[in-house]
């Protein structure tokens, strides 16, 4: 993987290296000889004996209507898309209790959506709008430079990349569609144990 600079953001899931790499610290965990993020935060590397630990952001009060957020992508339905709200973009800190958010299909691009499938897949991070916050927050990722922010092949978990309209597996060559954002791969660079080409807009 790359060393992480001061101002990258992981997400609790994101793959941060293998065992072989690093020693799990503070806030990861290890799950089949991979190292993963337990929380939103900067990753940090400690070259002294090679461990590696999540500093956790510290949060904001709440969420407001027209807010940009970061969020990850739980479950897809039929009329909606279901996410973890986890941080505020225009500051990168943390939501209390990571609030669930929902985009509903007729949000989700400018145009008619025929199956929200073919617009997210759970485990995308996904850069959104909140266009209300109370009683339960409702999420936009209609306009262009909203959308899919990073999100991995569904067959082997790399990194997907964008090529023109679509998105395509730099190791697998699958091929797959999402409703992405403008700034596709830009706002991420997720840990790859491949090195840091994987997570670098094409
Ligand atoms: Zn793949």
């Amino acid at each position: 993987m790359s060393e992480p600079g001061p101002d990258r953001l992981v997400l609790p899931g994101e793959l941060l290296g293998t065992a072989e790499e690093f020693v799990p610290g503070r806030g990861t965990y290890e799950d089949s000889g991979r190292i993963f993020a337990a929380l939103l935060g900067h990753p940090k590397i400690d070259p002294s004996d090679r461990a590696i630990r999540v500093d956790a952001l510290n949060a904001i009060p709440r969420l407001s209507e027209n807010d940009t957020v970061y969020g990850r992508v739980d479950e897809i339905k039929t009329a909606m898309a279901i996410v973890t709200i986890v941080s505020a973009a225009s500051t990168g800190r943390g939501v209390p209790g990571s609030p669930e958010g929902t985009i509903h299909i007729s949000k989700a691009k400018d145009g008619y959506t025929e199956t929200l499938a073919d617009e997210f897949a759970p485990g995308d991070v996904v850069l959104a709008r909140v266009i209300q916050s109370h009683p339960t927050v409702k999420l936009t990722t209609a306009p262009a430079y909203l959308g899919v922010v990073a999100a991995r092949c569904q067959v082997c978990h790399a990194l997907l990349a964008k090529h023109g309209a679509e998105l395509e597996c730099p190791r697998c060559g699958h091929r797959e569609r999402r409703k992405t954002a403008a700034e596709y791969g830009q706002a991420f660079v997720p840990a790859t144990s491949t090195g840091p080409a994987d997570g670098e807009p094409r």
